[in-house]
């Protein structure tokens, strides 16, 4: 379990939640849950009274900050009866940190429940104009957030003393149009620094950078807590999710409904979901489309994902266009194919599909890290494949689909997916008689 509150100089952060409606290109949810050495990843929702017992001295702290590992309106019920403790036990301010798309949430204007309870909002805007902010913050629920952030932010400014936008200064973002909009609302503007060339930023909360690689250590540690068989199940959810005709953006599927489609109980989806956080209103069901960006988020699948193809013969050319064509379709597809290998010195040099050049296999280690190869897949003779996942873990990969008819070898942190033909062939000749 994460940490629920975490300190950081004289300010107590409160963490109520993993889920946020954005996923921006520069948020730390991207890289890892490590924040000034806590581990913000929580495995579910605590209720508002555990908070409260870790909060038992609020009048210790200069400020309270609802501020987390996700949106913290998101549990406007929940925050409302911790700010509630910290307002009847001392006279700490407290601040919500937030992507101000809790009205659009929620289908009402919930700053008047806040009203008395919280003192200062510290609002991200992030972006000059709504083209900029799908670019950077890429929330689910597309078009309509960025002009309900206004709306929230000139609505907070109406309703509360302190009102601060913010932006992260990242390519893209205008700093001075933004501060213009901050000040034409009456509210103050903050920039926030970006301090990577990757994926974070870290304002207040905090300087650390444990697990700040591409996918941090912290969070490969959560995942592999959850069941294979449970990430199995939520691909096939994604699948069913891609298949519906999501026109209406307020679309709720339940998880009858779901379970149906994939063959298991409501049970058993709910389940599986509560594994990553709550994700639907009791009575109601899931909110289909932002289910949908949830689970590619959880499945990595948000980002583009680079593969390498090792062994370009028939197999592996037919697995290098499938991959390179349906990326090139244009359609939501996150994987490409970052590079080919090959031994056959009369294969290197040629091309398999336009820009898909077969590279020779020496230059295998040095190529993977420069190309940005995420999953290597393995078309090798049985016999070299052992030798080919270790120069690939050796390189960083941490994803290997092997189609070698082999057992490999490789350490913990490594995921192989294996894929044996000839193996399935036999299995299914059993049931022909
Ligand atoms: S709004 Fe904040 S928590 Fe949500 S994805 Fe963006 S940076 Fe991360």
């Amino acid at each position: 379990m994460g940490e629920l509150v975490y300190e950081i100089g004289p300010r107590l952060y409160v963490n109520l939640t993993n889920r946020c409606t954005n996923n921006c290109t520069f948020c730390i949810r991207r890289t890892g849950p490590t924040v000034a050495g806590a581990n913000l990843w929580l495995d579910g929702e605590p209720p508002a009274e555990d908070y409260i017992r870790a909060i038992p001295h609020p009048e210790r702290y200069e400020e309270v900050v609802f501020c987390g590992y996700g949106e913290p309106l998101l549990r406007l019920d929940a925050l409302i009866v911790v700010a509630r403790h910290v307002k009847e036990h001392s006279e700490t301010p407290v601040r919500v940190d937030t992507n101000g798309q809790a009205n659009l949430y929620h289908g009402r204007n919930i700053l008047p429940d806040l009203v008395g309870v919280v003192d200062a909002f510290s609002i991200s805007l992030n972006a000059q104009d709504n083209e900029t902010y799908q670019k950077l913050s890429r929330p689910t629920f597309g078009e309509r957030a960025y002009p309900a952030v206004l709306a929230f932010a000139r609505e907070a400014v109406r309703l509360f003393p302190k009102v601060t936008l913010t932006v992260v200064d990242v390519p893209g973002v205008d700093v001075e149009a933004c501060r213009r909009i901050a000040e034409s609302m009456g509210a103050g503007f903050r920039v926030r620094e970006y301090l990577d060339s990757g994926d974070r930023y870290l304002e207040e909360r905090g300087g650390d950078r444990r697990g700040a690689g591409r996918r941090g250590g912290g969070d490969r540690e959560r995942r592999t807590r959850v069941p294979d068989v449970v990430i199995r199940r939520l691909v096939l959810y994604l699948r069913i999710l891609d298949e519906l005709d999501l026109v209406d953006g307020d679309a709720y599927i339940s998880s009858q409904d779901l379970g149906d489609r994939a063959g298991v109980s409501p049970a058993q989806v709910r389940k599986d979901l509560a594994s990553f956080g709550e994700f639907g209103k009791q009575g109601v069901g899931y909110n289909a489309r932002y289910l949908r960006e949830e689970l590619r988020s959880i499945l990595n699948l948000h980002q583009r994902v680079g593969v390498a193809v090792i062994g370009v013969g028939e197999l592996g050319t037919a697995l290098a266009r499938y991959i390179s064509r349906r990326a090139g379709r244009g359609e939501r597809y996150p994987f490409h194919v970052a590079a080919l290998f090959d031994t056959d010195p009369r294969k290197v040099g040629q091309t398999v599909d336009p820009g898909l050049e077969i590279l020779p296999a020496e230059r295998l280690a040095e190529e993977i890290g420069k190309r940005g190869v995420d999953i290597a897949i393995i078309t090798v003779p049985a016999s070299a494949a052992q030798g080919v996942a270790d120069v690939c873990v050796e390189a960083g990969v941490k994803a290997i689909l092997n189609f070698a008819p082999v057992k490999l070898f490789v350490p913990d942190d490594v995921r192989v997916h294996y894929s044996d033909v000839s193996l399935e062939l036999q299995h299914l000749a059993y049931y022909l008689s």
